[in-house]
């Protein structure tokens, strides 16, 4: 067999072999019930689910289904094809609106998926002097902004080194020069933003962290963009419906003016208890996007029921901010309570709390042995995170009742002892 090379197809399934029988495989449950609420019924019992994404309960809320329901009837199952073909439904521009008011910037632009948006948005941000010399070769104006000046092209792009993998994947199409900073570290940005020698910088960060539950420092970051002439563009996923007095974010959270923040990506699948992702931002730099961003021009835009569900749902989350302040408390409480068994949560502030367990296999047998006591808590490893860093990601949302949380602290205080984490 020597310098016989197997086949591509070979290694890939020896490669899944191996992971399967190392017990690293995610063997995740098949859940025979909603996974929007608490409790759910895996292997013909209920289990607690403490890693839904339905922080608010408006996935399930009837308000929010019956509205669903009805754009249903109205508008059938798909979109029939991109918003620049047939499909650019008034419910899609309701939802651009109601989200766009929501988090105060001047409109939205939506996508099928908050991972969408992302990889879409930021390599379409630098096609725009590509995209100024076509409009000037062929629509032969000279007054574009900046147009005799501005020869060169160059991008740098600064990315948050917890940035989630949408805003990786994004960096990475936009094949642009690319320098990642520290975690929080804003000494290593300015450093960086001070040695670029690129005329057009953009800052991309994670508001909440998806993996840590902290947040990022988005005061500095958005005077740091000002005094470098750079965009700033915030994915906050988690922050938007959960943070801030009127749940508008992390900004909000920070007191940050939207005006300081060029780019608010978010998403409809956590807060809001649906699918689909958007970007907020100044309407001209909106309209760019539907002009730019491939993920808009060449895919098919939400279902026209959950985009009429979500601009529901965003009315509730407004009007009840009980929800946010439940989910928050919960987290609160399960955060101060499992910290004092010991275990390190990794600077969570949020709704999203980690507890660092290290090893991969160690963790895979901790959210194993929580299934035995009919928890479903799934552990985030590499490459969610780095290697050696694995975690039980706990979420708290607004439907957990104190005794849920209790049971779990019960069980995370006894694996503590067993398996001398
Ligand atoms: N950004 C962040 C920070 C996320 O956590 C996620 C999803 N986990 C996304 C983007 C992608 O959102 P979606 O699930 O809507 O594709």
């Amino acid at each position: 067999m020597d310098g016989i090379v197997s086949s591509p197809a070979a290694r890939i399934k020896s490669l899944t072999r191996l992971v399967q029988n190392s017990g690293l495989y995610p063997n995740n449950p098949i859940v025979n019930s909603a996974t929007t609420e608490p409790v759910i019924w895996v292997d013909g019992r209920d289990h607690l689910l403490f890693c839904s994404n339905n922080l608010l309960g408006l996935s399930n809320h009837p308000d929010v289904k019956a509205t669903a329901q009805k754009a249903l009837e109205r508008y059938g199952l798909g979109s029939g094809g991109s918003r620049q073909m047939a499909a650019n439904i008034d419910v899609h521009r309701a939802l651009e609106n109601r989200i766009a008011e929501f988090v105060g910037q001047e409109d939205a632009i939506c996508f099928a998926a908050g991972y969408m948006a992302n990889v879409g948005v930021i390599p379409a941000l630098m096609k725009v002097d590509f995209l100024q010399s076509l409009a000037r070769t062929h629509l032969g104006h000279k007054d574009l902004h900046g147009a005799e000046t501005e020869t060169a092209t160059g991008w740098e792009i600064f990315s948050e080194e917890l940035n989630h993998a949408s805003c990786v994947d994004g960096v990475r199409l936009a094949q642009s020069k690319v320098t990642k900073f520290a975690h929080k570290d804003m000494g290593h940005l300015t450093e960086a933003l001070e040695h670029s020698d690129q005329p057009s910088k953009l800052i991309v960060s994670d508001g909440v962290f998806s993996m840590d539950g902290d947040i990022a420092p988005i005061p500095e970051m958005a005077k740091l963009a000002r005094d470098h002439h750079a965009m700033l563009m915030i994915d906050d996923a988690h922050g938007v419906g959960m943070l801030g007095d009127y749940g508008r974010g992390s900004l909000e959270h920070l007191g940050v003016s939207t005006k300081d923040v060029d780019l608010q990506m978010g998403t409809f699948t956590k807060a809001f208890g649906g699918v689909g992702g958007y970007v907020s931002g100044d309407r001209e730099i909106i309209d760019f996007l539907r002009i730019s961003a491939r993920t808009y021009i060449f895919s098919a835009p939400l279902p026209p029921a959950i985009a009429a569900g979500v601009t529901e749902a965003i009315d509730i989350a407004e009007r009840e901010p009980w929800r946010r302040e439940k989910a928050l408390e919960n987290a609160f409480y399960f955060r101060r309570e499992v910290e004092a068994q010991g275990y390190e949560t990794l600077g969570s502030e949020a709704h999203i709390v980690p507890t660092l367990i290290g090893d991969e296999i160690k963790a895979a047998e901790v959210t194993r042995l929580l299934r035995h006591r009919g928890i479903v808590a799934p552990h985030a490893r590499y490459p969610a995170v780095a290697l050696g860093r694995a975690r039980i990601r706990f979420v708290m949302t607004c439907q957990h009742e104190r005794a849920q949380i209790d049971f779990l602290l019960e069980c995370l205080a006894e694996l503590r002892e067993t398996l001398a984490l």
